[in-house]
């Protein structure tokens, strides 16, 4: 089976899963947990940042990072495609009663600064106020597209002049780096918190950190034991992420080549519609045009490949590549893709 759904399918290592089984750990909700401390640590450095709380999942970080920044009645600014605005179950509003207030992303995943500048509220009595901008960095439904450190040090100047924090959804912040061929802290350094998953294309079966100062991450942790997230010998899964952060970063570059191939093969193909210049990283948007969807998933599937409908009434699909999905399958998708459009 190739299975381009999405690089969260990726298996931890043989390394992750030894260190794993071995992993020397305590209860990390009292703060003993010596694995545990040694990857937020990592976290930390990696990012830039004073330190770093381990949380089960990036939609946890981006929670408790909200939570953090903001209180009930506050706003914040974002994307129209970002995914806390589409894919965390509203959860900043439900669970903390903050208000999103989603402005259109450009097709590059940025937000325009004029409309963050006129999306920042005065004090007026009919107004909440505007404590945060989040921004997504690779931006996931943008076709993955990695935000250059320049936009991202243009916000940090909004932000700054009134006086907002910025919170960075970079789940993929490694692919960005990596694409960009610059060190993480180049995208880190203006946000004040930055989330992100060691469970996607770095391949560690579970978890994401959230980085940002001591104080900040002194209130996520209160924050994450609030929302159920306090785990124990927690250790155990940190091991992964170590190996995670020390090995699997750099390979995230296979990846990209493998999307690039992918992206420019089948965009020569009759009937799929690709905007091949904006892969850059591991994502791929495409649109099927003179076939069903469904019928397109279940020829595919009868190949066993699998990959992932956004939109079936537009036809939008996903591919993403990851470590489990090799050059030579990279081919055999694209003979299989070539060979159902030749059939139509
Ligand atoms: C996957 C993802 C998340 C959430 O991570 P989970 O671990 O699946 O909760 C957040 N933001 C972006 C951009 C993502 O792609």
């Amino acid at each position: 089976m190739i299975d381009l759904r999405s690089d969260t399918l990726t298996h931890p290592t043989k390394s992750m899963r030894n260190a794993m089984a071995t992993a020397e750990v305590g209860d990390d909700v009292f703060q003993e947990d010596p694995t545990v401390q040694k990857l937020e640590t990592l976290a930390a450095e990696k990012t830039g940042k004073e330190a770093a709380v381990f949380v089960p999942s990036g939609t946890m970080g981006n929670l408790i990072s909200v939570l953090s920044h903001c209180g009930r009645g506050d706003e914040i600014l974002l994307g129209d495609r970002s995914h806390i605005s589409l894919y965390e179950v509203g959860g900043v509003s439900a669970l903390g009663g903050v208000h999103p207030r989603p402005l259109p992303n450009n097709s590059d995943g940025t937000i325009s600064i004029e409309l963050l500048e006129k999306g920042i509220r005065h004090l007026d009595i009919h107004s909440p106020p505007t404590r945060l901008i989040c921004l997504e960095n690779t931006h996931n439904f943008c076709q993955g597209s990695p935000v250059t450190p320049e936009y991202m040090m243009t916000v940090g100047d909004l932000a700054k002049k009134y006086g907002l924090k910025i919170h960075l959804d970079g789940a993929r912040i490694f692919n960005a780096a990596v694409a960009l061929r610059i060190p993480v802290q180049k995208l880190t350094e203006k946000v004040d918190s930055v989330m992100f998953c060691l469970s996607k294309g770095l391949s560690a079966p579970v978890g994401s950190l959230v980085c940002g100062s001591s104080d900040f991450i002194d209130k996520a942790r209160k924050a994450r034991k609030m929302v159920g997230g306090g785990m124990r010998q927690a250790g155990h899964l940190a091991a992964a992420g170590i190996i995670a952060l020390n090995d699997l970063v750099d390979r995230l570059r296979v990846d990209h080549e493998n999307a690039k191939t992918l992206a420019s093969q089948i965009s020569q193909m009759e009937g799929i519609e690709v905007d091949e210049s904006k892969v850059k990283t591991n994502i791929i948007f495409f649109k099927l045009a003179g076939l069903k969807g469904e019928t397109f998933l279940q020829l595919l599937e009868k190949k066993e490949i699998k990959i992932l409908m956004t939109d079936a009434d537009e036809g939008i699909f996903r591919a993403v590549l990851h470590r489990e999905v090799s050059k030579e399958q990279v081919e055999i998708v694209i003979e299989t893709f070539k060979s159902i459009l030749d059939k139509r």
